[in-house]
């Protein structure tokens, strides 16, 4: 299936966003930003309470695929300046995050990577095991290659920004319809969408845009579009403050084992371990998998023996078969995909959603994310995300 870039992205009529998440809310929060307010969110639950309410807040720039890299990059740089461009305050925490290469494979990778990223303009850089311990307080090295560092990687809420955007996009104009899930599309004899669909109306729609997160795949196949995006269960788990944990120690991913350390302001978050996990939508919390993810923590942080578990959720990160989002129309005219961010949708939603709302209204300086069109899978132009924990 190809997709239809040569389709006049739009002919000013009403838009309607599926899913009040990060994505769906940044995007509509661009486009009236723009001016454009004719716009209609509609979700099936609240805004925010999809995958966007599970997600535990990281940023980081260190990906191995040059679009996922300067995406984060330049989200980084829409973070920092959050309430300039939204209006709204946001606690964006940059305290680093830190990979710890175990294998000689993940170290030429890494070393790729820091050329790749350099070249964006992002601040990494590969540190001896020896200087470790000075970023995160008896480590343990010995085993290790390198540690790839990066200090304007952070963190931040995924609550406060979906709601700046839901808000700000409401003052402008736009309808947010909560508990109102989708059924069905209306299209024209040549295919274009013309409405949609709800249990008690009618929404007239130019372009509708599929921002359903995990369950974008069957949003897709409202228009006969198979989608290739699956839900898989990630766990979370928090734990108490430590004194050896401090909010300004980097995120750190043990990639011997997928574990990682996320340091709040009190306490923190351990997870990572999960990554295997089939396809599904039991997003049940999973307390058998605390056992082995304290262990690798401890293997590699040993003051991690103390860390008390309070906490633990589950969420649903949608995954495509390149880890990578599909952004962009497709073969069905008027039908935009905003969908598949693979794990990293909340801190990539603020850049998409922007440059989506520029591409959508004809401005010039909408950056080019043909990389990250659906039909990559039927070329068979794929390259994985080899950054993933
Ligand atoms: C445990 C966990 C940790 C994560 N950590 C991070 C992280 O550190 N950094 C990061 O960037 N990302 C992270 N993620 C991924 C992130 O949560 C997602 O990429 C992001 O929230 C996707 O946003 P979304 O708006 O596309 O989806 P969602 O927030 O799921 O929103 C989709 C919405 O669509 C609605 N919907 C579905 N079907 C219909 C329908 N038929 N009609 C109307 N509405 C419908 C749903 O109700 C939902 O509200 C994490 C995910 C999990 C689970």
């Amino acid at each position: 299936m190809t997709d239809h870039p040569t389709r006049p992205a739009f002919d000013g009529g009403p838009v309607v966003v599926i899913g009040a998440g990060i994505v769906g809310c940044s995007l509509a929060f661009h486009l009236s930003l723009y001016g454009f307010s004719d716009v209609t969110v509609l979700d099936a639950g609240l805004v925010g309470e999809g995958s966007t309410s599970k997600a535990t807040g990281g940023i980081r720039q260190q990906f191995s695929s040059e679009i996922n890299a300067d995406l984060a990059h330049e989200a980084v740089d829409y973070f920092a300046h959050f309430d300039e461009r939204v209006g709204e305050p946001f606690d964006f925490r940059q305290h680093g995050y830190l990979f710890l290469i175990a294998t000689p494979e993940q170290f030429e990778q890494f070393q790729r990577n820091v050329v790749m990223q350099r070249r964006l303009g992002i601040d990494v850089r590969l540190l001896d095991p020896d200087d470790l311990a000075q970023l995160v307080s008896g480590v343990k090295t010995a085993d290790l290659y390198a540690g790839a560092y990066c200090p304007s990687d952070g963190s931040g809420s995924p609550a406060d920004a979906v709601a700046a955007f839901a808000r700000q996009a409401r003052r402008r104009g736009v309808r947010i319809l909560q508990n109102t899930a989708v059924t069905g599309v209306d299209r024209a004899a040549d295919g274009s969408v013309r409405a949609v669909r709800t249990k008690d109306a009618v929404h007239p729609a130019s372009v509708v845009v599929n921002a359903a997160g995990p369950w974008a795949r069957r949003v897709g196949e409202l228009v006969g579009l198979d989608l290739p995006v699956e839900p898989h269960p990630r766990q979370a788990f928090g734990i108490g403050p430590l004194p050896q944990l401090h909010a300004d120690m980097p995120l750190t991913v043990d990639l011997a084992s997928g574990a990682y350390l996320h340091p709040e302001v009190h306490g923190g978050i351990v997870g990572g371990n999960d990554r295997d996990t089939p396809a599904g939508e039991d997003a049940s919390v999973r307390w058998e998998l605390v056992e082995p993810l304290t262990a690798a923590l401890v293997h590699r942080i040993p003051w991690m023996s103390d860390a008390d578990i309070r906490t633990g959720w589950c969420g649903l990160r949608e995954m495509t078969p390149d880890d990578h989002a599909i952004v962009g129309p497709c073969a069905v005219p008027g039908w935009w995909n905003l969908v598949g961010f693979s794990g990293h949708g909340f801190m990539q939603a603020p850049v998409v959603g922007d440059h989506v709302a520029r591409r959508l209204l004809g401005h010039a300086d909408a950056r080019d994310m043909s990389a990250l069109r659906l039909s990559r899978f039927a070329e068979g132009e794929t390259a994985h995300e080899a950054t993933v924990f």
